[in-house]
């Protein structure tokens, strides 16, 4: 997978890429990310990427002569991305979507964000989230993040992201690790058991228990077996 990143701070993303299991990615060749300025396609002696809006008010927007160039200049690709506070909430159903795609160009904006005729050069305006940054650049690694590593041999554990929260319709199950004892706090006996199948099914109704606690909602749209059903019963008639 290749993304390109066309942002007017590439000082903020290059860092992120160079560390860790997104490094070890690009260096393995699984991933690249391209971190473009867009600044380097803006003309004139001072380089102008923005100017004060039409009709008045506050703050500046970005010129889109210059952000379709810098678009342009990244094609082709599957799939342009505007990051915006307006856009589809982004969530792992649609990471799982943009990580089988081969290049994603991903157009993080700055001040009051870009001129509203970019909608024509891009393919989908996405959000992270029910708040306003200062800029897309955190948005951009959002999507970088939660897509890359669901391209396989990104991530060692090939299992791992496959039980994560969201990935099957759930919460996480709760995980633990060494001390056995910590001020007091233990370990649920279970995972000491080595009893694998007794130990799934704990992380299972785990898994079912938080979500009903935490997210209810999720329940809605999830996956569920008889079995699980049979559980959520059991939590709602207190035996659990
Ligand atoms: N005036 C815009 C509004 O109210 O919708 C906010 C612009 S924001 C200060 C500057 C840039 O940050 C946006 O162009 C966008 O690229 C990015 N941004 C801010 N919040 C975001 C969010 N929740 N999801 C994705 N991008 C966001």
């Amino acid at each position: 997978m290749r993304y390109t990143i066309l942002t007017l701070f590439p000082a903020l993303i290059r860092p992120w890429t160079e560390e860790s299991i997104l490094q070890r990615a690009i260096e393995r060749g699984l991933i690249s990310v391209d971190v473009r300025d867009i600044r380097d396609y803006a003309e004139g002696k001072h380089r102008v990427v923005d100017d004060t809006p039409y009709g008045g008010g506050a703050g500046m927007v970005m010129r889109v002569d210059v952000v379709v160039r810098a678009i342009e200049a990244a094609l082709p690709a599957d799939e342009v991305i505007l990051l915006s506070p307006a856009g589809k909430p982004f969530n792992q159903r649609m990471a799982e979507e943009l990580a089988r795609k081969d290049h994603l160009v991903l157009v993080a904006g700055r001040y009051e964000g870009i001129d509203a005729r970019i909608e024509h050069f891009i393919t989908r305006e996405v959000s992270i989230g029910d708040y306003v940054l200062m800029g897309g650049e955190v948005a951009a690694l959002a999507i970088l993040e939660a897509t890359a590593r669901l391209i396989p041999g990104v991530i060692k554990e090939a299992q791992s992201h496959q039980q994560d929260s969201f990935s099957t319709g759930l919460l996480d199950y709760p995980h633990y690790t060494r001390p056995p004892e910590f001020r007091g706090l233990g370990v649920p006996e279970i995972l000491i058991s080595g009893h694998h199948a007794k130990i799934a099914e704990w992380r299972r109704k785990q898994a079912l228990k938080r979500t009903r606690e935490r997210r209810p909602e999720l329940l809605e749209v999830a996956e569920l077996t008889p079995q699980d059903l049979a559980w959520l019963d059991e939590f709602d008639a207190g035996s659990e």
